[in-house]
């Protein structure tokens, strides 16, 4: 018996991402001398792919669920991109996270297009079962899709290495032989990389650095860090954080989270989260909520959870100085322009949270080749690629005289504007 329909739901989001995505193109497109075809072209997504399907629950009841897979550009190589697994997917969230990863892509000079894909689910409320099976289904319609050599996903919210192994396995029976390179992100003993769980995080800090080094001497035992979600990103940021000699102030996941002015003691948080699954009872530092952490007294904040979360009503009253984006989204144009004139630096998301991406295509490299790297290559090449784009966003600031987010979006929109004019139109 058919017992429930996970339909898509228009989810109340505090601002529409894909709106976002579309007037971040908008102010950083008018910059560059391209044919206006070329623009409206670069705008659209490639493809937008619609499944819905069963899963049978451990009661055995079947219930219906709606997954999402769009590719936003195939300009520059396969598409690349997470699936996220959370009850607020839509298909505008899925086509504007596709559209940032063509330009995160770009930016950083891998040779991909952008994708995304997710499925409107809480994936907590499923047991490990349900969720194989969940995965197993929605890989299994993403078969026509997905490739190698045309779209490789990877984790992001809610998803983590064991649903890549399972979308890898599926994808692998399918074909008949194994595809490690199918999927990024998977556990290390079938062809998972070095580095790449902890890749995201550590990239958000080492753009940190980079930042507060361009704004002059400091101490890293003075600078307050305050970081919003404490999953893949967030949590790996805080450690990586913390083990350079930062004061990591406050932490928070979807229920609030932590303060202390001294500095948390992040290993202790971590022990905490792994044996708790939460922040939620955590005795280490004061109650605080997700609100409050936006606009808390630090000097730099990094939003690792979501979208949307730095607007118009907040911008006003943020005290760090340097804003790193972990989160894909996080700041809304009009919390851009409070911060802008307000003189707060914000490192974007696709330059700050592209060294999970980097590693991807590290993983990805070394899965086609069969020929794996150890840990500390992976950091070399993952902290060399994330410098370079780092001044290179800084010089491309400077050139236009425009804001870090503008001066990434115009160097990646120009790349693949480049690159559809050396192509042609097709046919
Ligand atoms: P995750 O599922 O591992 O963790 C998400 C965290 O955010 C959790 O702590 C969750 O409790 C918290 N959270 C969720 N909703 C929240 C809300 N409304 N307010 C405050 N906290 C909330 O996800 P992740 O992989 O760490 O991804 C986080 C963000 O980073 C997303 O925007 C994702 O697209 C982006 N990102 C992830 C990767 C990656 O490699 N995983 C790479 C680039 C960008």
């Amino acid at each position: 018996m058919v017992v429930a329909y996970n339909a898509p739901q228009q989810q109340e989001h505090i601002s529409n991402p894909y709106e976002t995505a579309l007037a971040q193109f908008d102010r950083a497109v008018r910059y560059l001398n391209i044919p206006d075809g070329i623009a409206e072209f670069l705008k659209y997504p490639r493809r937008e792919f619609t499944v819905n399907f069963p899963v049978k629950r451990d009661d055995g009841k079947i219930e219906m669920f709606t997954g999402y897979r769009v590719h936003h550009s195939t300009v520059l190589g396969p598409s690349k991109g997470g699936i996220r697994y959370s009850t607020a997917v839509s298909l505008d969230e899925v086509r504007a996270l596709a559209m940032w990863m063509t330009w995160k892509c770009a930016l950083v000079n891998l040779p991909y297009g952008g994708a995304k894909g997710g499925v409107i689910v809480d994936p907590k409320s499923l047991s490990t079962r349900e969720l194989e099976s969940l995965t197993r289904r929605y890989a299994a319609e993403l078969i026509p899709l997905i490739s190698p050599h045309a779209d490789v996903p990877a984790p992001d919210m809610g998803t983590n290495a064991q649903v890549m192994a399972w979308i890898m396995d599926t994808y692998s029976m399918t074909v008949g032989y194994s595809v490690p390179a199918i999927v990024t992100g998977k556990p290390l003993n079938i062809g998972g990389s070095q580095g790449r769980t902890e890749a995201t995080g550590r990239g958000v800090i080492t753009c940190m650095v980079e930042a507060l080094n361009e704004r002059g001497n400091f101490d890293a035992n003075d600078i307050r860090v305050a970081i919003q979600g404490f999953g893949n990103v967030g949590s790996h940021a805080a450690s990586y954080a913390h083990s350079l000699g930062f004061k990591v102030v406050a932490v928070t996941d979807i229920n609030g989270g932590v303060y202390d002015p001294n500095g948390l003691d992040i290993p202790a948080v971590r022990a905490y989260v792994a044996e708790h699954g939460s922040l939620d009872g955590c005795p280490y530092g004061d109650r605080i909520t997700n609100n409050e952490l936006i606009t808390i007294e630090c000097d730099v904040l990094a939003p690792c959870a979501m979208e949307g979360q730095i607007t118009d009503k907040n911008a006003s009253r943020i005290q760090a100085r340097l804003i790193v984006e972990g989160a894909n989204g996080p700041t809304t144009p009009e919390a851009d322009d409070i911060l802008n004139s307000r003189g707060i630096t914000v490192v974007p998301d696709i330059l700050a949270n592209a060294g999970g991406v980097i590693v991807s295509y590290f993983e990805w490299v070394q899965d086609l080749q069969a020929f794996f790297w150890d840990e500390e290559e992976v950091y070399r090449q993952l902290k060399r690629a994330m410098v370079r784009s780092y001044y290179g966003t800084e010089r491309a600031a400077e050139e236009y005289g425009v804001d870090l987010r503008t001066a990434a979006q115009i160097q990646a929109i120009k790349r693949v504007a480049d690159a559809v004019i050396t192509r042609g139109i097709y046919p």
